[in-house]
């Protein structure tokens, strides 16, 4: 029997492009190699905080990934994602609106800790980007757990903005994941039309290309399977 969701699917990877170690093609190679579904590069956007994609170059890091698409896209659905540092490390007032993007990642939404800005400035900033927005490994307990959980999961879901389970060992707390310490929220979340997606974060380790185990059983665990299937169709709407 084939299991209820598919655990080949991977939307949080880093290339040369950025601070990863191999190239998108290298990447994309590996995860054809491990019979992968669906996967999503998705590079750092203009940082002060890493190496990253300067703003200049988004169109040829769009192109290259276009290209593997034209050559691989009969074994795997290549998605184009970036990802961008909300804090003062990056020009927001000057973000593009990522057009022929897939989806936009936004790391430390309303994280103190990282200085990274509250959600209603990313509230403000989604009209005008044309992908797919979520929150990137957000420690969601610790950022929106004194607040009004209904009335945050109302604005997530009338804003469209999707929620990202992160199996990186960096967004843990002594060796439990943030999402499974946010488990009340995620428990409301199937109530609501909110996409989640998943991603590993590799950087260096090619082995942890298909490293999303854990999120696919808490999504399991706590019947979030909807919420995943509404990502999926969500992110394949706005291919660009
Ligand atoms: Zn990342």
């Amino acid at each position: 029997m084939r299991p209820y969701i598919s655990s080949m699917i991977n939307f949080h990877i880093h290339s040369t492009w950025s601070d990863g170690l191999y190239t998108p093609e290298i990447i994309v190679r590996e995860a054809i190699k491990k019979k992968m579904e669906k996967i999503a590069i998705t590079d750092h956007y203009e940082t002060k905080k890493v190496n990253s994609v300067p703003k200049k170059y988004l169109k040829m890091y769009v192109e290259d990934l276009k290209a593997l698409r034209r050559k691989y896209g009969d074994k795997i659905d290549i998605y184009i994602g970036i990802e961008v540092d909300f804090s003062p490390r990056t020009n927001i007032d000057n973000l593009p609106n990522f057009e022929e993007f897939d989806l936009v990642l936004f790391e430390y939404v309303q994280d103190s800790l990282w200085d990274g800005y509250p959600l209603w400035m990313l509230l403000d900033k989604r009209k005008e980007i044309d992908a797919f927005v979520i929150l990137a490994h957000n420690d969601l307990n610790k950022n929106f757990g004194d607040a009004n959980i209904d009335a945050f999961l109302r604005v997530l879901e009338s804003d469209r903005i999707g929620v990202e389970l992160n199996t990186s060992m960096n967004y843990t707390k002594l060796g439990t994941y943030y999402y499974r310490l946010a488990e009340d929220i995620f428990k409301e979340m199937k109530n609501y039309k909110i996409p989640i997606s998943v991603g590993s974060d590799m950087h260096e380790d090619i082995e942890r290309v298909d490293d999303v185990k854990d999120a696919l059983s808490f999504i399991q665990e706590l019947h979030l399977e909807d919420n995943l299937k509404l990502f999926l169709k969500e992110v394949s709407e706005n291919e660009g």
